[in-house]
């Protein structure tokens, strides 16, 4: 399985794209950055966009696949995917005509995308993986997702603080390669992580307890403002499991 960082940041800075990865050219998990990191053609390929919540930084750039596609000849229907609430949230949200045009219901003859809800906490079909969605603890409707294809598969934790749910869904899954975990903010900025429903580092290192011991962290979502302390202070927590993910790297798992 490969993942292609789209981007890897909790917002948007000089060369910094927001958080978006693609996940066998088909897949895209989040979409804060879409258009800003892949070739028209390869936009065309993508089928389906698992979104984690309404937050811009993870659907700004489906706004603009959704338009760019709507456009090109070579496009097949783009299905979003998540659970309930956060479809609600982007339909009435964001997709109103108002935001951003309504592309589910455009064009009439072909809309260029449809809405899947997804059940909660159940393994279910997306595309080649199957993909289990499970609620974790932000400030709006919010799901992280375990994904697999089979042989080999991840956790991503979506914009979370400290959460339980899907760390125990993971339990025991065979082929487990690694979590791709949010760190948001420095720790000096705990009060405003816990009102933001974010992580920091110290945070994060009490969330590893709740994951098998030996199973590789790949960081993501750190405020660009922030990120060279965050970079700091996460650099002393296991070194050997901690992975900072880097924009427009693939990851092979
Ligand atoms: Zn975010
Ligand atoms: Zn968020």
């Amino acid at each position: 399985m490969k993942i292609r960082v789209l981007g890897a940041f909790g917002a948007e800075g000089l060369g910094q794209r927001p958080t978006s990865f693609l996940v066998d050219d088909r897949i895209l998990i989040d979409a804060g950055t879409v258009g800003g990191a892949l070739t028209m053609s390869e936009q065309t390929l993508i089928e389906h966009a698992l979104i984690s919540h309404s937050h811009l930084d993870h659907v700004a750039g489906l706004a603009f696949l959704t338009e760019t596609l709507a456009f090109s000849e070579m496009r097949k229907p783009l299905t979003v995917a998540s659970l309930g609430p956060v479809m609600h949230a982007l339909r009435s949200g964001i997709f109103n005509n108002l935001g951003w045009p309504d592309f589910s219901e455009i064009p009439p003859e072909a809309p260029v995308m449809q809405y899947r809800t997804l059940v909660e906490e159940a393994e279910q079909r997306v595309g080649d993986c199957w993909v289990t969605p499970v609620p974790v603890t932000h400030t709006v409707p919010t799901s992280g997702f375990i994904v697999h294809d089979g042989s080999s598969g991840f956790i991503f934790s979506g914009d979370t603080g400290p959460t339980e749910a899907l760390w125990r869904a993971a339990k025991g899954l065979r082929g487990l390669r690694a979590a791709i975990v949010e760190c948001a903010f420095p720790n000096r900025m705990s009060k405003l992580a816990d009102v933001a429903k974010h992580l920091t580092p110290n945070l994060l290192r009490r969330e590893l307890d709740k994951l098998p011991p030996d199973l590789p962290i790949w960081i993501y979502h750190i405020k660009p403002q922030f990120y060279d302390e965050v970079v700091d202070e996460l650099s002393t927590i296991d070194p050997a499991r901690l992975v900072i993910l880097e924009q427009d790297k693939t990851y092979t798992i």
